[in-house]
């Protein structure tokens, strides 16, 4: 199976657009990252020329938050979601536009609230009364107004993981419809505070569009009650969630999902955000990986690999799962096993029971690695963090170089008056 139109074998090696992937591991080390810019292009554009009404697509920054990646949605016309400072602060210095941001979730500090106000960003996307209130504060004792939507919380299922699904009753995110109206009565009365949208998140992963139209109705009925009270409201955020093909979700496409907004929304009067991560940057990257030992284990071969749980986190806190090869065809004898990390977890795998071509010293590749790759990655066990490669058809480019040692250590201290021993 094929991730991409962008990650294919040609005589058996496989190829990012016109790149050999083990030249690049030859060139950069393992583990790496790679990034297919005519992928990630694409699907851009699949969201923004499916969507034929007034509309934004804010990329989520947390998906991927390398520079630039930001600085190739920003050339796109991307706006962003984001979910703190520091990914204001990269989009700005990518050289996005503050005045295309939505800021999400549920714990704005106040010094963060004081600068996304200063850059001025898009809108704010209130997660909660008090959030509301300290808003208010902030932008008063600036002279500023600040454009806040509240995020609702619809209590729909998205049918994913337990720890990607938002838009529970039981989720942290968002107020429930009831609470919302509420809150936008004292949105109302509040000095600083212009309503200017309604918003909405409710997961991630949706195979379907079913649960993302379930809420997106009772956003239209709230946009309906609200407009009157709220000359200001502008536009509707219907959140992300689009799930991407890992193994055979067979997921819906991005194209069709535009497509039913297309006559649903269009009579609104309003303009469309959307917020999507995951389906812009997933399956435009791979994680290329050095087998360094196959090892017999009483019940499955191990093939410890030089990627660990700290550079791919998804299959150890979600369970996911997600597709490995090697990225030379025919060239070992088949084998039954699970390939794993050097980290000192047991969490730390890439892939369990799998039929691989393995033997020490071939490069695998885990496909749909561009979302929540990276972005997730740690030093944990020490370990230096991956570079990241990308690539235009025959031409490469480093975006992040591999982090050395010095790195490791760079904000510590040691204690003053202690000596070796
Ligand atoms: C994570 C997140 C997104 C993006 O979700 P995907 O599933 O990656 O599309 C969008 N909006 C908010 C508020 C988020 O927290």
């Amino acid at each position: 199976m094929e991730y991409s139109d962008h990650f294919t074998y040609r005589q058996d090696e496989l190829h990012a657009e016109d790149c050999s992937v083990a030249d690049l591991a030859a060139k950069y080390g393992t583990p790496l990252y790679v990034y297919s810019r005519s992928s990630l292009e694409g699907a851009f554009r699949e969201y923004d020329d499916n969507l034929r009404i007034p509309h934004r697509i804010c990329y989520a920054v947390k998906a991927n938050s390398s520079l630039a990646v930001l600085q190739l949605m920003a050339s796109l016309g991307a706006g962003f979601d984001i979910v703190s400072v520091g990914e204001l602060a990269r989009v700005i210095q990518a050289g996005g536009d503050p005045g295309r941001v939505v800021y999400s979730g549920v714990g704005k500090r106040e010094d963060e609230i004081r600068f996304a106000l200063e850059q001025g960003i898009y809108c704010f996307n209130v997660e909660s009364a008090p959030e509301l209130e300290r808003i208010s504060q902030v932008a008063s004792s600036m002279g500023a107004t600040a454009p806040v939507a509240v995020r609702v919380n619809p209590n729909v299922d998205p049918k994913t993981h337990p720890y990607i699904s938002t838009g529970l009753k039981k989720n942290k995110f968002g107020v429930p419809v009831e609470e919302a109206y509420e809150l936008y009565r004292r949105a109302g009365e509040l000095p600083g505070i212009r309503v200017t949208g309604i918003d909405c998140h409710i997961g991630s992963q949706m195979t379907t569009t079913g649960p993302l139209m379930e809420a997106l109705e009772t956003l239209v009925t709230m946009a309906g009650r609200l407009k009157a009270d709220h000359p200001h409201l502008d536009h509707l955020d219907i959140g992300g969630g689009l799930g991407i093909n890992y193994r055979d979700e067979n997921c819906v496409s991005a194209a069709a999902y535009m497509e039913s907004l297309n006559s649903r929304l269009a009579s609104l009067g309003l303009t469309v955000l959307v917020e999507p991560g995951r389906s812009l940057v997933g399956n435009a990257g791979i994680l290329v990986t050095r087998v360094e030992y196959v090892k017999k284990g009483a019940e499955t071969d191990f093939a410890v690999v030089d990627a660990g749980m700290n550079d791919m986190i998804r299959p150890a806190l979600y369970e996911a799962w997600m597709a490995i090869a090697p990225v030379r065809r025919g060239a070992a004898p088949v084998r039954h096993c699970s390939v794993v990390g050097p980290i000192c977890e047991s969490g730390d795998f890439l892939g369990l029971d799998r039929e691989l071509e393995v033997k020490a010293g071939d490069l695998l590749v885990q496909f749909s690695a561009g979302a929540y790759g990276f972005s997730m990655s740690s030093n944990y066990n020490s370990r230096p963090r991956a570079a990241e490669v990308m690539v235009y058809g025959d031409q490469e480019q480093l975006i992040r170089s591999r982090e050395t040692l010095d790195d490791l250590w760079r904000h510590e201290i040691l204690l003053s008056g202690v000596s070796a021993g």
